[in-house]
């Protein structure tokens, strides 16, 4: 694959003690970057991806959470210094409700002391950006250096400028009250929105361009998305709910479409939803992006499982072009 490509990571989730108590057998194997499920009827479906994530013990009881910091390490942290250079960049969390989409992006969101082991990928990274700016703002070339938050939100957008980690810390929280909120009013409402964590990072320093100091400034954007339950939702909400319900079946439905068009070169719709409007860069435009494709292990998700990785390998077939967004001024 090209450099360009979507980089496309899997992730199994422990099984549950529940399913172990129910003596529910794996149903996915993984070799290094193969992953292997064997359906009922005998027969094996493989594919391989760009970075595999399973624990090793697959239950729950010994669930390892310093797998977030690998899966932070290998799939996240990369981005970071992406962004500082002035590419857009732009990680996803796509599978069935249940599969750690909210774990594997948000987890833990720490507290005062910093981070936990259970922390996800999205306070990792702002940890992570909190402390590169601190050291960029002692050296003498950094100027000025500013980030601003946006969401992450269930229905409305805030943005907010942001001066430290703790402040992330707090909106974070903001936003996984509000959905809090949002799912004890509807039992499974939480697993059927989109949350969406964009973070502007805007740089202005001096560099040195054919021999005089000039000002450079650069402005990039990342983008986190813990996408809703890829599973086809037999929706029996009526009103607004259903309004909404409908509105994010289509969402997930033309995701499916524009990640088709773009893997097989053709023309993508992304003017039929606000997702992959809102996404358009990020898929097959001026980012570098990430998938990560969660699954169950257990054999009853078989479907889904594997719906989820034929998307994924689609979705490795697409090829970003990702550029630095500097603007050097007069
Ligand atoms: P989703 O957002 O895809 O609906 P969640 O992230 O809410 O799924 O995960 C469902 C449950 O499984 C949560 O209790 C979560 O803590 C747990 N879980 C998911 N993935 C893992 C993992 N890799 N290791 C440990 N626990 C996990
Ligand atoms: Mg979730």
């Amino acid at each position: 694959s090209s450099t360009n490509s979507i980089i496309v990571a899997v992730r199994v989730r422990p099984i549950t003690p529940k399913e172990e108590s129910e003596k529910q057998k794996p149903a996915i194997f993984v070799e290094g970057k193969n992953i292997s499920v064997l359906t009922s009827i005998g027969e094996t479906h493989s594919f391989s991806c760009d970075n595999c994530f399973i624990s090793d013990s697959l239950t729950a009881q010994n669930e390892k959470h310093h797998q977030q910091e690998q899966v932070y390490d290998s799939l996240a942290k990369p981005l970071l210094s992406q962004a500082f250079k002035g590419f857009n960049t732009c990680m996803f969390a796509y599978g069935q409700t249940g599969t750690g989409k909210s774990y594997s992006m948000m987890g833990k969101i720490g507290n005062k002391n910093g981070l936990d082991q259970a922390s996800g990928i999205i306070p990792r990274f702002c940890f992570d950006l909190f402390l590169r700016i601190e050291e960029l703002a002692r050296t003498p070339t950094a100027e000025r250096l500013s980030i601003e938050t946006e969401g992450p939100y269930v229905v409305n957008l805030t943005k907010c400028s942001v001066t430290s980690f703790e402040e992330v810390q707090r909106w974070l929280s903001v936003g996984n009250q509000r959905r809090i909120v949002a799912s004890t009013s509807d039992n499974k409402r939480s697993s059927r929105s989109h949350v969406i964590l964009t973070i502007t990072l805007a740089q202005s320093f001096q560099e040195q361009v054919a021999g005089k100091l000039e000002m450079v400034r650069k402005q990039s954007r990342v983008n986190f998305i813990d996408l809703a339950g890829s599973e086809r939702m037999a929706s029996l909400s009526v009103g607004v709910r259903r309004q909404e319900s409908l509105a994010i079946n289509l969402s997930l439905f033309t995701l499916g479409k524009v990640i088709t068009a773009l893997a097989e070169k053709k023309f993508a719709p992304y003017r039929e939803s606000v997702l992959t409007w809102l996404l358009k860069e990020s898929l097959g435009g001026n980012s570098k992006t990430v998938m990560l494709a969660t699954v169950s292990p257990n054999a009853a998700h078989i479907e889904a499982t594997l719906s989820t990785l034929r998307y994924s390998c689609l979705a490795s077939k697409i090829v970003n072009a990702p550029r630095i967004c500097e603007t050097p001024k007069a």
